[in-house]
């Protein structure tokens, strides 16, 4: 039966959110984590993790726990099951979210790189041609006035970045040496944490 925009609005707003989403996400980005699916020999006891059902042979997702249709292989690189000991269990969980809220935070980290790199790039390019910037400033600033009611607007908007002049060269490159600083320190968090992750 079709429902009407307003019946799926309020359907919809009834859905829970999976408890098992971040598992369905990597799955769909990294393919499932599949047990047994080259195995020659599949027994009952196999049945937590691999069933062969006539001809198809279905594997649960060690991530996700879903089940899915395999061919049975044909020239198998294993002869059993491994044992559950022997099976790496990929993360899941509380510990498969926080390496995604790990991963949010170093990109974060490498954002705030990338913003200080810029801002210092400016303050250093600010610096050494402080003057002919004034100059142009200058220009532009003479050149609008007495203009239209446009040219006066764009006048006002320029003359906020009048006190950016006020900066001697020296005071702009404490200030870029200072987005370098933090710039560093912030990389270097955020190889550091890619390295403990
Ligand atoms: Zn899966």
């Amino acid at each position: 039966m079709a429902l009407s925009p307003a019946a799926y609005g309020g359907f919809l707003a009834g859905k829970k959110r999976p408890e098992y989403r971040y598992e369905l996400f990597t799955c769909a980005w990294h393919g499932h984590e599949l047990a047994g699916q080259q195995t020659a020999e599949v027994t009952p006891e196999d049945a937590v993790v691999v069933r062969d059902v006539g001809p198809q042979r279905w594997c649960r997702c060690q991530r996700c726990d879903g089940w899915f249709a395999v061919p049975i292989p044909d020239d198998p690189s294993e002869e059993q099951v491994p044992r559950r000991d022997q099976i790496d269990l990929p993360l899941r969980a509380p510990a498969l979210r926080d390496r995604y809220v790990l991963r949010l935070l170093e990109l974060d980290r490498m954002l705030h790189v990338v913003t200080l790199t810029f801002l210092a790039i400016a303050f250093i390019a600010f610096a050494t041609h402080n003057r002919s910037l004034h100059a142009d400033y200058q220009n532009i600033m003479n050149a609008l006035n007495g203009g239209g009611a446009a040219a006066l607007k764009f006048r006002r908007v320029l003359g906020s970045l009048r006190k950016a002049f006020d900066y001697t060269p020296a005071q702009l490159f404490v200030l870029a040496a200072i987005c370098i600083g933090y710039a560093c320190l912030e990389a270097v968090e955020a190889v550091e944490a890619v390295e403990d992750g």
